[in-house]
Parts: C-alpha cells; sequence; structure tokens
C-alpha cells in the first residue's frame, strides 16, 4: 500500500515525487511512456518565463507560481547541473503603435511591482541583436528568462526523488481506478494494480480522462491547443543571443525565437485549438504562420538552416488559470489539471504547494531526516 499515487511523469509529476519523497511515506509514480518527459514537458518552448510574461490577468496561480518557479530555477538549474541558456531575453514592439502597448505594460507590471521592467530604445535593442528590423521601435530587456534542457532536467529531479525514496514506474499506463473504503486501487495496462490513500492527477492533457475514472463531475474540461515550431540547427546559433518575444496577445503569448542550450533556435508557437489530445502534427499552415511571424522580427532569417519541425499540445482547460485542488467528491483525489504554460517555469512551485498547501491541509506531514537536495530552494 502506497501514501501517494502520482500519474503522470512529465516534468510537474516528477518535482511533486521529488517534493513528496522529502516526507514520510511511500510514494510512487507511474508514467504511461517508457521514459519520463515524452509529452508537453518536451514538446514546447523550453522557457523558464519571467515574471512580466506571467501577469496576474492570465491567472493568479500562474503568476504567484510562475514568479516562485522563476526564482527557484535561477539557483536549481545549477544545482542539478541542467544545461541553460541564460542570456535573458528581449520583448520587442514592432511598430510605434506596439511601443504604446508596451510602455503600457511596463507602467501596469511597475504598479504591480514587478522587479525587472527596464525599457531600450530602437537603437540600443539593435545593437545588441543586429538582426532585429530596422522597425523595432524598442524592447524591454528581460534578465530572468532562460530556456533550459526540460528533459534532461525532469531526468535529474526524477532521480533525486528515487534517492530519496520514490518509486518510478515507467511503461505503467494507468486504466482504471477504484475508490473503496479510503484506498485506491489503480490498474495499469501492463496488468498490475496499485493500492494507494492519495492519488495525484498530473497527467497533463489526459487529467480529465483520469478524473472521470474517479469523479462523477469532472469540474473542467480539457481543450487542447496545438503549438507548431521549426527549428534551426545549432550552425546558425549565432542569428540571436537573446530570447525574443514580440507583445503578446489575448489569445497567446506569440511566436518566439529561443536559442536554446544546445545552440539549436527554435522558432514558434502557433496557437490552434484541436479536438485529440493524443496526437499532434506538423502542418504547411504552421510553418507559413512561423515563417510570417519570424519575417515581422528580423532580416533574412537562416531558413535555409531548418532541421526539422515538432509539434505539442497545450493541456488547456476551459479555465484561464491552474486547477489545484483536492476533488469535492473524493477528497483525496487530488487535481493538477490546466497546466499549460508557464507550467515548465511553475512546475517546481506547484510541487511545493501540492505539498505544503495541499496535502498538509488535509493531514499532518512528517518531514524525513537526511534529505538529499536539502536546501533553501525545495
Ligand atoms: C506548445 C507549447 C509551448 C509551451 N511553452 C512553455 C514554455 O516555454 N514555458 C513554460 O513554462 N511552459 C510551456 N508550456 C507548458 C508546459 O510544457 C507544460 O505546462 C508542462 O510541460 C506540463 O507538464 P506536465 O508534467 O503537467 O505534463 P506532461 O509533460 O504532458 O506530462 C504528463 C504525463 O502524463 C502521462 N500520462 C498521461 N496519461 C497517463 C496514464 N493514463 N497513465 C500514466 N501516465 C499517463 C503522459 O505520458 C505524460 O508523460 C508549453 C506547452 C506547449 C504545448
Amino acid at each position: 500500500m502506497y501514501d501517494y499515487v502520482i500519474v503522470g511523469g512529465g516534468v510537474v509529476g516528477s518535482f511533486i515525487a521529488h517534493a513528496l519523497s522529502h516526507y514520510e511515506g511511500k510514494t510512487l509514480l507511474l508514467e504511461k511512456e517508457r521514459t519520463l518527459a515524452q509529452v508537453q514537458t518536451t514538446h514546447n518552448s523550453a522557457l523558464v518565463h519571467p515574471e512580466l510574461m506571467m501577469p496576474p490577468e492570465k491567472g493568479e496561480l500562474k503568476a504567484r507560481l510562475g514568479k516562485e518557479g522563476n526564482a527557484m530555477y535561477q539557483e536549481l538549474a545549477a544545482q542539478l547541473d541542467v544545461p541553460v541558456n541564460r542570456n535573458g531575453a528581449l520583448l520587442v514592439a514592432r511598430s510605434g503603435e506596439e511601443m504604446v502597448q508596451l510602455k503600457k505594460m511596463v507602467n501596469d507590471a511597475r504598479e504591480q511591482g514587478t522587479a525587472e521592467v527596464d525599457v531600450l530604445s530602437s537603437d540600443e535593442v539593435r545593437e545588441i541583436e543586429p538582426n532585429l528590423k530596422a522597425s523595432i521601435a524598442g524592447a524591454v530587456k528581460l534578465s530572468a528568462a532562460m530556456s533550459a534542457d526540460t528533459s534532461m532536467l525532469t531526468g535529474k529531479i526524477a532521480e533525486r526523488a528515487t534517492k530519496n525514496g520514490a518509486q518510478i514506474n515507467t511503461g505503467e499506463e494507468v486504466t482504471a481506478i477504484n475508490f473503496e473504503n479510503g484506498v485506491f486501487s489503480i490498474s495499469t495496462s501492463s496488468g498490475s494494480e496499485y493500492q494507494s490513500r492519495f492519488l495525484i492527477n498530473a497527467a497533463g492533457t489526459a487529467n480529465e480522462r483520469i478524473a472521470e475514472m474517479v469523479e462523477n463531475e469532472v469540474p473542467y474540461k480539457i481543450e487542447p491547443q496545438r503549438g507548431e515550431y521549426i527549428v534551426l540547427d545549432s550552425s546558425a546559433k549565432d542569428f540571436i543571443q537573446h530570447i525574443i518575444y514580440p507583445l503578446p496577445t489575448k489569445k497567446s503569448k506569440g511566436v518566439l525565437m529561443i536559442p536554446q542550450p544546445d545552440g539549436t533556435i527554435r522558432l514558434g508557437p502557433t496557437s490552434v485549438e484541436q479536438s485529440s489530445i493524443d496526437s499532434a502534427s506538423v502542418t504547411e499552415e504552421g510553418e507559413k504562420e512561423i515563417r510570417a511571424e519570424i519575417d515581422r522580427l528580423v532580416d533574412n532569417p537562416p531558413y535555409d538552416r531548418i532541421s526539422h519541425g515538432y509539434a505539442g499540445i497545450r493541456s488547456s482547460i476551459n479555465q484561464e488559470d491552474f486547477y489545484i485542488k483536492p476533488s469535492h467528491e473524493v477528497e483525496a483525489f487530488i487535481h493538477v489539471a490546466g497546466i499549460d504554460s508557464p507550467g515548465v517555469t511553475a512546475a517546481p512551485a506547484i510541487a511545493k504547494y501540492v505539498v505544503e498547501e495541499v496535502i498538509a491541509e488535509l493531514e499532518p506531514l512528517r518531514r524525513k531526516e537526511n534529505n538529499l537536495l536539502e536546501t533553501e530552494i525545495l
């Protein structure tokens, strides 16, 4: 019998396993793929977003946990020895009209106490990024932004969790859950059955599917959004140094240029509603849209260096904010749902929140002595 079973071994489930491994009790993570982080966690922009890009209007919990997560990553990446690109980001205005909007964003952020909002002129910004178009009217420099190797990050945090006593079983797809007399019985595709007192649903786009195994009425609906990318190989690495954000739209953060720690540059993502949570394809329209948006940012993008394309599906729900709460029907079933962007950024803070503010509210937790990675951060 386990105390905590987590469904889903993306970055979120792995950080939760790690956080729980610091406490008394048996923790097990079940992941359907043969290795961790094969779904959303590695089919994204891999950005640790800065505070300005996660305003409270887009979700109070997203803003809070995103900000806390960003602060945690500043040291965590070095502690875990995960490759990161720390050159920072530029949020650029592509016209005089956009410059007015950018200044308003900056004023709002200053009023909300956002730390880092220094405005650069058109000349200043093109001095540090000469390939940006002359029409770029100005930018805000955001040094707390970084891109990270999210596959290695998830692997390293999961490894710490197992060293602390958590168990991780991959190739185990949860197919049915039964709740009786305070115990979850969890069946998997391999024919195994596991018993647990708590069940934490961190299954990403499959959140609703898992919740339906336990609840009569799931309190959210998944609304999958596809994001497509094209990737420039590492021979293009000198083309830009900073992550380039255009001004965000109501719908998304727009199409970005994202230098990665391995020297490649991701261009994307698009944002397209789709019904399937199981497959994401790269389309001609997607590539066309990405190129059109990138052409508004830089002169002569090196499209001859494109190595491949890929797509990911955001686990968006019909509510703006993250949905992290115990079930109204079965209290020991914890929803960790709607974890679309900034889910990578927020992941370490989501884990802390789930353990210290959700589970600890349901029963007292006792911290183990002699943990690994026993720091101020986690
Ligand atoms: C296009 C795109 C761009 C994004 N860009 C960023 C960004 O730059 N910065 C940022 O902070 N966030 C970004 N995000 C969001 C971020 O990627 C997610 O919030 C984060 O990866 C969510 O992690 P997760 O662990 O919840 O989900 P996932 O990584 O999807 O993990 C869920 C896991 O559950 C497993 N699973 C599903 N069903 C079962 C089952 N029945 N049994 C067992 N296991 C199961 C899956 O195999 C999967 O491994 C982006 C997302 C997308 C799609």
